[in-house]
């Protein structure tokens, strides 16, 4: 029997563990991936710390990652009709969901589904079959999911992202009716920002307006596409905002993401929307604080459309897929840190101090 090794998450705010697990037998469906990397996400800190009531311990970290077909058990394709063997590269969808509920079926909205579960998230790693989460040397991937074959020649590293933060942002982007020629705002300079604004610049935007609080990622918002950066460090709310007006004719921007998980990034996106405009919030992926709102003026006389973003689905893992590759060489500056799968706890704490802004694993380096 083949053993793996993994990273594992026993107790809250304590280091991982490396632990040895049975590399188990597949059922009909399941697919062995031999994990090529595997992204630290900033909820992963969120897990570690014990913030997720998602989260039973003890269980295998990683909801991102890219790899190699190890095993199959049966015929296999990936969404694109791509029959799929052993070798073959391969990102997949983070969350399976059940295909049969209301969200699913009725509303063909499977993000919302109540029976969806994650990879590295729900999961624990107490029973078979063990291999649940991306720090890890192997992963058995489910029946149900959902997979995309990629070409031999491309980096897998730098589609890591594309499983999250990228399609996280996809979603955001699919619900916010943006048109081409709209002015933007992005709140928030992680992954998530990045992807924000490399997603406006795609869909055509005039403006790009990234508001964050370090020069150096402000400078790599602007490789991405941002136009206008505005360090909420050095300028004041009122400052920003005149700024927003300005370059706007007076009107604000037509459409405003929240990206950052800030109560106070969510109230300036709101206020710095025109009237008649979005304000699209896609950065809140656990409880933290709340606003308070002016019903009337923030919201009824201004007719604003505020519109929430809960996860992803398979539409926008592809979406964030597609706009990687059509940027490869942005996208390579992302990948800040890369550990051996053995200094997790290290990639956590960079990940953590906002030193990288997005640090990989490489269990087979
Ligand atoms: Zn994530
Ligand atoms: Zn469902």
């Amino acid at each position: 029997m083949m053993e793996c090794k993994a990273m594992v998450l026993e107790r809250f705010n304590q280091p991982l563990v490396m632990r040895t697990f049975p590399v188990p037998r597949l059922k009909e469906g399941e697919v062995l991936v031999k994990v090529e990397a595997a992204g630290v996400c900033g909820s992963d800190v969120h897990m570690w710390e014990g913030r997720d009531s998602r989260v039973r311990l003890p269980m295998i970290l990683g909801h991102e990652g890219v790899g190699e077909i190890a095993e199959l058990n049966g015929e296999k394709r990936d969404v694109y009709g791509n029959p799929l063997q052993i070798g073959d590269k391969v990102l997949w969808n983070r969350g399976v969901t059940c295909g049969h509920c209301y969200f699913c079926k009725v509303k063909m909205e499977p993000s919302l589904c109540p029976n969806r579960w994650v990879y590295g998230i729900h999961t624990s790693c107490a029973e078979p079959p063990y291999l649940t989460g991306n720090y890890s040397e192997y992963l058995l991937l489910n029946q149900n999911v959902d997979l995309f074959k990629i070409e031999p020649e491309v980096n897998l590293q730098v589609l890591v992202p594309a499983s999250c933060s990228g399609a996280t942002a996809a979603h955001a982007f699919d619900l916010s009716r943006m048109e081409s020629g709209d002015s933007v705002l992005v709140q928030g300079v992680g992954p998530l920002g990045i992807f924000a604004i490399a997603f406006a610049k795609s869909f055509g935007a005039s403006q790009i307006i990234a508001i964050g609080g370090t020069e150096e990622r402000l400078t790599m918002c602007k490789s991405f596409g941002a136009t206008l950066t505005l360090n909420r460090n050095s300028l004041s709310f009122e400052e920003r905002k005149e700024t927003m007006r300005e370059i706007t004719h007076g009107r604000g921007v037509d459409v405003a993401f929240e990206m950052a998980g800030e109560p106070d990034a969510l109230k300036e996106c709101i206020s710095s929307a025109r009237t008649g405009g979005s304000c699209i919030t896609a950065g809140f992926g656990e409880p933290h604080g709340t606003i308070e709102l002016d019903c009337f003026h923030d919201i009824g006389r201004k007719n604003l459309r505020l519109q929430g973003v809960w996860v992803s689905e398979v539409r926008h893992t592809h979406m964030a897929l597609k706009l990687i590759m059509s940027r490869l060489r942005d996208f390579t500056k992302l990948i800040t840190h890369r550990f051996p799968l053995d200094k997790a706890n290290e990639a956590i704490q960079a990940m953590k101090a906002k030193e990288a802004v997005k640090a990989v694993l490489i269990p087979h380096g």
